[in-house]
């Protein structure tokens, strides 16, 4: 009887104690990601895929522990590469609209300005099963008709707050260095298709985190954020 007692009391404090260690396991894991993230979340964005590289950035991506990024595609490439959307998508990454050819929107009539947003976010539904709700206009260059064709398709604009010029043949640890002039809630910018910019992966996700920096998300922002001087968007980075 007595013997008895003393295991069942034995066996109440080890079901307690490993109740208690289900109930800490999640709040430990999220002060990790605070402690890890005290220096907040900026967003990776990746522009003009997809192309023959896609697949060798999402796997850098993976590497460089999960990452993930919001690429903004063009209809026509992801047309001619539906894989390529496919596999961003299956990475848990977000997908945005970048136009259709890739054209200075501003410049061009309200109905073909229009149907280069409505076809890319069509091709990316019917890829994916899902419509994007992020926009970025080629070159940034955006107006008052380009904002209200978004926000009618249920997108939000996001411009950038850093810009890498990774496209202009500068080597990688400058890119690398360019995208770690961001700062908390900002979104750099890179482009899809390019070694240079593959090979800067790695080491802007290292940089990020030796600032408490975490990759993440982008939300709407209630206050405008400026991409510069006369330009500014409602958009930054949040944690997935
Ligand atoms: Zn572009």
């Amino acid at each position: 009887m007595k013997k008895r007692s003393r295991s069942r009391i034995w066996l109440g404090a080890a079901l307690a104690a490993l109740m208690s260690s289900f109930a800490l396991a999640p709040g430990t894991a999220q002060a990790d990601s605070e402690r890890r993230c005290s220096g907040g979340y900026v967003a990776i964005t990746f522009d003009d895929g997809p192309t023959e590289t896609t697949d060798e950035y999402l796997e850098a991506l993976r590497e460089a522990g999960r990452v993930r990024a919001t690429w903004f595609v063009t209809g026509s490439l992801a047309q001619a590469r539906p894989e390529g959307t496919r596999r961003i998508a299956a990475d848990g990454h977000e997908i945005g609209n970048h136009s259709y050819t890739h054209p200075d929107l501003v410049r061009l009539d309200a109905a073909t300005a229009f149907a280069e947003l409505r076809d890319t976010s069509r091709v990316v539904r019917a890829q994916t099963g899902r419509a994007p709700k992020l926009f970025r206009p080629p070159f940034g260059s955006t107006d008052a008709r380009t904002r209200q064709d978004a926000a009618r398709l249920g997108m939000t604009e996001v411009i950038w707050t850093a810009d890498t010029v990774d496209w202009s043949g500068i080597p990688a640890e400058t890119v690398v260095a360019n995208a770690l002039t961001v700062r908390a809630g900002g979104i750099i910018l890179l482009h899809d298709g390019l070694r240079t910019t593959l090979e800067a992966i790695p080491k802007i996700v290292e940089g990020l985190a030796e600032r408490g920096l975490c990759p993440g998300r982008i939300v709407r922002s209630a206050t405008p954020v400026e991409a510069w001087p006369g330009l500014t968007f409602h958009a930054r980075a949040a944690r997935w």
